[in-house]
C-alpha cells in the first residue's frame, strides 16, 4: 500500500474547481477565473475542513458561519461586472476568502463582519495572502453599511436579508451594483441591484442559500 504524508496537490484541485464548479456552470469572466485559479482557498478554511477545501459546497468555518461554495462566490463576484477602478463594501468578510477575491479584482475592499472573532480570522488570512494593503477588514454591523467611506460602486452581501437594508442602498454609488440573497430563512433569491441614473433596477439571478444576516436591518431573532 502506497502511504502519502505530502501536502496535497492544491493547485491541480483548483484548477479542477475552475473547470468543473465554474467554467461548465457557465462563469466566464476571465478576470474571476484568473483570481480564483490563483488565490490558495485551502488557507481560508479551518485546518480540520482543509481536505474539503475545493469541495463543490459550502464549508463550517466555526460560529456557526459559513465559507461560500466556490460557484457562489463566482457568481456574485461575476455579476459585479468588476473593472479594477471600484470601491467595494463586502458584508460579512467570514475567514476573508470572498474579500480576497473582490480585492484582486477592484481597487479597494472594505469588509464588514460582526463576529469578532472572525473579523480576526479574516485579517490574518488576508495578510497570509499579501491583501492587506487592498482590502480592510471592520469589525461591526455591515447591515447598516460603513457609512465612513461610502459610496461604493460595488456591495457584496454575504448573508441572508429579508429585504434590501435602506443604508446599503444609500451607500451604493450612482453608478453602482449590489448583490444580495433576499428571501427567507430557509431559502433566498441571489439578487442584483443596479443604481443608474437616479434609476434603481432589480432582478433575481438565481435562487440561493444563505446563513442569516443578523444586526439591525437582518433578522431579529437570531
Ligand atoms: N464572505 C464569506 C462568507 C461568510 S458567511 C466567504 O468568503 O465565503 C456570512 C458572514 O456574515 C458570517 O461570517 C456572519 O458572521 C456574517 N454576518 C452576518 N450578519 C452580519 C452583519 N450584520 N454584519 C456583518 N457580518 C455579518
Amino acid at each position: 500500500m502506497l502511504f502519502c504524508n505530502s501536502e496535497p496537490d492544491w493547485a491541480a484541485q483548483r484548477q479542477q474547481m475552475i473547470e468543473f464548479q465554474l467554467k461548465r456552470r457557465g462563469i466566464k469572466d476571465p478576470r474571476v477565473l484568473e483570481a480564483m485559479g490563483t488565490l490558495p482557498r485551502e488557507i481560508f478554511v479551518p485546518e480540520r475542513m482543509r481536505p474539503w477545501a475545493y469541495a463543490d459546497e459550502p464549508l463550517a468555518i466555526g460560529y456557526g458561519q459559513t465559507i461560500s461554495q466556490p460557484y457562489m462566490t463566482a457568481l456574485m463576484t461575476q455579476l459585479l461586472q468588476l473593472q479594477g477602478h471600484e470601491k467595494v463594501l463586502e458584508v460579512g468578510a467570514g475567514s476573508g476568502y470572498h474579500a480576497a477575491v473582490l480585492g484582486m479584482l477592484a481597487r479597494e475592499v472594505i469588509t464588514i463582519e460582526i463576529v469578532p472573532e472572525l473579523a480576526e480570522l479574516a485579517r490574518r488570512n488576508l495578510e497570509r495572502v499579501g491583501l492587506t494593503g487592498k482590502v480592510r477588514v471592520i469589525t461591526g454591523d455591515g447591515s447598516q453599511g460603513y457609512p465612513e467611506e461610502a459610496p461604493y460602486d460595488a456591495i457584496s452581501v454575504a448573508a441572508a436579508s429579508p429585504d434590501v437594508p435602506q443604508p446599503l442602498l444609500d451607500q451604493l454609488n450612482d453608478p453602482g451594483r449590489m448583490v444580495i440573497p433576499i428571501g427567507g430563512l430557509d431559502e433566498q433569491e441571489l439578487v442584483v441591484i443596479e443604481k443608474a441614473e437616479g434609476r434603481i433596477q432589480r432582478r433575481s439571478a438565481a435562487l440561493c442559500r444563505f446563513v442569516p444576516l443578523r444586526g439591525g436591518y437582518g433578522w431579529k431573532v437570531v
